[in-house]
């Protein structure tokens, strides 16, 4: 068995050596395993820690981890031969297990038990949270469901998961099957220099060197976007990126008939359960109460934001008019004209700003700002990847290992779009032994081209200190216990608290001098450009933020729709745009179904995460502002009540245990620049 790579869990996982054909066979053994782990704790019966929870969880350790990996060379290398087939097959599987395991009713009395045990009134605050948490699972698998509608709910499961799976594969090939090569760099005009050699670069790795290559990935279409003279080729990118996965592609990469499979079983999952939607369901487990606290919050911020957003679109419109010739500002020109009013504005381009933010200066600078938040240090080490662009890095506190991470930067085919940070493993301590937490942080920033260093815009820069802070949430979590050590079992509408913390940095004029050198000269970045960026910095902010407010609202109405069977989502898409949006896309624009947060993601009645989020990261950064910056004091306090904590205790008392109070929405509105009236 220890040939098989899957199945060696001695340390990190050993990416060189896994094959597609490893999946199946380490499935077998692991699934056996987990269950005869699961007979053997209800057979002794026990009533304690020791006899029902740690064995279990032991078990199911092994199996997430090994299909972790899987899911995670999914993602991030999804065009491996076999890969993909091996996965798919293999969900229902792994779905159908934890189905069980949920829905094990003389399990579940082993947990009533420990519960019941007097002596557990003793335990930890980590271990009664786990405990707590797992008998509400278990309620939320079914396990108190009759037979016939466990069953049912089974199938519910397997079938839901196989739809996010099938969600998100389609969006990944709907965007890389779209390619455009062309011949004339004219048609290419106002598009950066080093953007055109990326183009060069990908078609002549297709084999057809001397012309340029567009697609759909982001970080190859926003420059078309956002640079392009050309209107005829913005408007072609724009139509081919809001088509994707819909109707008017090929049939086998529509999402249309999976969303309505999805709000379907996802209300009938939740009907099963007691709620009366599947918004509920998806609430019960997180910080805010209900769909209507949620919907009543969207709203609070929508009527306070739409003024500043109307106030950022009528500009546009009269500075497309004026000075670009736009009689009408259509979708495709947004982008276009929003980057030429900023630098008209504020006198630079996104693309110089861009030269002073080489990745290894990035990376130095995100260093130095933990180092001096925390006292920790970050080391790159050797270590097995998945491809030769990813690297490992260790944190280290007063000579301590805390834990180590994988940084996977740039965009290639077959990895899924966006950025994220997932876990390898998590931090638990057993038998005296402490086993170290591991994370994944993969981006997809532009890639180096010829011998440059790869360049990150300010908005790649920022995403990478979020992910980063998601990453800190997961590595430097103090937590015994595998249920709730770093990110596990924290709500989802509290787990971007860290991680949007952490972007504000990147607005530090201390932060971005250390961590910025030109590309050619090496200068650090100018104070006056700094100060234009700054100026710049809400620029259409009120237009950003209703627009996650649309998806936000448009996310949580959807999934408490009464009549999931009849809902037509882009009426309703619709009637929040009338409600809250500004820009109103073309009537062929199906984002809906790209909309991978809430129809494959976690992200389904939790899109509004984000804002919530950042009402309380925005609140935890004043308290920082307050102490005038990156103060080591504030840092270790936010390390001990917010990031060492993870799951053990509701995010709730977690923010007043740092700041003292409930949180306030003050702060965000001042950060976004709304909190002095809209001027028309
Ligand atoms: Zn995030």
């Amino acid at each position: 068995m220890t040939t098989n790579p899957l199945l060696d869990f001695s340390d990190l996982p050993r990416f060189a050596a896994i094959k597609p054909e490893h999946v199946t066979p380490a499935l077998d053994v692991l699934l056996a395993e987990a269950r005869a782990a699961v007979a053997q704790v209800i057979a002794a019966g026990g009533d304690d820690w020791d006899s029902v929870s740690e064995p279990l969880s032991d078990a199911t350790e092994r199996l997430s981890r090994a299909w972790g990996v899987v899911g995670h060379l999914n993602s991030v290398m999804g065009n491996t031969e076999g890969l993909r087939e091996v996965y798919n097959a293999e969900i229902p599987r792994i779905s159908a297990f934890f189905t069980e395991l949920g829905q094990n009713l003389d399990l579940y009395a082993r947990f009533k038990a420990v519960a019941a045990n007097p002596a557990f009134a003793n335990a930890s605050a980590a271990r009664k949270k786990i405990i707590d948490n797992d008998l509400r699972d278990f309620r939320l698998s079914g396990a108190e469901l009759p037979d016939a509608q466990k069953a049912r709910f089974a199938e519910l499961s397997s079938r839901l998961a196989e739809l996010s799976s099938q969600f998100s594969q389609n969006v990944m090939d709907a965007t890389d099957s779209f390619s455009l090569y062309l011949d004339d760099v004219a048609e290419l005009a106002g598009i950066p220099e080093d953007t055109l050699a990326l183009y060069a670069a990908m078609a002549e790795a297709d084999g057809q060197p001397g012309k340029y290559k567009l697609g759909l990935q982001f970080p190859v279409l926003f420059p078309v976007l956002q640079y392009a003279d050309n209107r005829a080729l913005r408007q072609q990118l724009y139509e081919a990126n809001a088509k994707r996965a819909s109707e008017f592609g090929p049939a086998e990469q529509d999402n249309t008939a999976l969303i309505r499979e999805r709000l379907v079983l996802a209300a009938e999952e939740a009907q099963l359960l007691g709620f009366a939607n599947y918004a509920e369901l998806s609430l019960y487990t997180k910080m805010a109460e209900s769909p209507q606290q949620v919907i009543d919050f969207l709203r609070d911020l929508a009527a306070r934001a739409k003024p500043y957003a109307q106030q950022d679109r009528a500009e546009l419109e009269a500075f497309a008019r004026t000075e670009l010739g736009l009689e009408t500002l259509e979708a495709w020109d947004i982008s276009y004209a929003a980057e030429k009013l900023r630098v008209a504005r504020y006198a630079f381009s996104e693309h110089e700003v861009k030269q002073y933010f080489p990745e290894h200066k990035v990376l130095a600078g995100l260093f130095s700002v933990v180092h001096k938040l925390y006292g920790i240090s970050v080391t790159a080490r050797d270590a097995e990847t998945w491809h030769p662009d990813v690297r490992y890095y260790q944190i280290h506190k007063d000579g301590a290992l805390l834990g180590g991470f994988y940084l996977d930067l740039y965009a290639r085919d077959g990895k899924r779009p966006g950025a994220w940070m997932d876990d390898v493993r998590g931090r638990r301590v057993k038998a005296g032994q402490v086993q170290t937490p591991v994370a994944y942080l993969v981006c997809n920033f532009t890639r180096p081209v010829g011998d440059k260093p790869a360049t990150f815009s300010h908005d790649e820069v920022t995403t990478l200190f979020h992910e980063f802070g998601h990453g800190l949430h997961h590595l430097l979590t103090r937590v015994d216990e595998l249920g709730v050590s770093g990110i596990s079992g924290v709500e989802w509408d509290a787990v971007e608290l860290p991680s949007q913390f952490m972007e504000n940095f990147c607005w530090e004029w201390d932060v971005l001098q250390g961590m910025s050198a030109h590309v050619d000269s090496g200068e650090p970045l100018p104070r006056a450009l700094y100060d234009k960026m700054l100026a710049a910095k809400n620029f259409q902010s009120g237009m950003q933020t209703v627009r996650q407010l649309e998806f936000s609202l448009f996310d949580m109405l959807l999934y408490s729709a009464a009549n999931p069977h009849s809902i037509d989502w882009l009426v309703l898409l619709e009637q929040v745009r009338d409600e809250v949006a500004v820009n109103r896309p073309p009537a062929y624009n199906r984002f809906p179904n790209s909309f991978s947060h809430i129809f494959a993601g976690g992200y389904a009645a939790g899109y509004y995460s984000y804002k919530w989020a950042e009402v309380l990261s925005a609140d935890a950064y004043a308290a920082f502002e307050e102490a005038g910056g990156a103060n080591p004091a504030v840092g270790h306090k936010f390390w001990d009540e917010i990031l060492a904590v993870g799951g053990s205790r509701p995010a709730l008392a977690s923010f007043r245990a740092f700041r003292g109070r409930d949180p306030q929405i003050d702060a965000l509105l001042r950060h976004s620049g709304m909190s002095e009236p809209a001027t028309a």
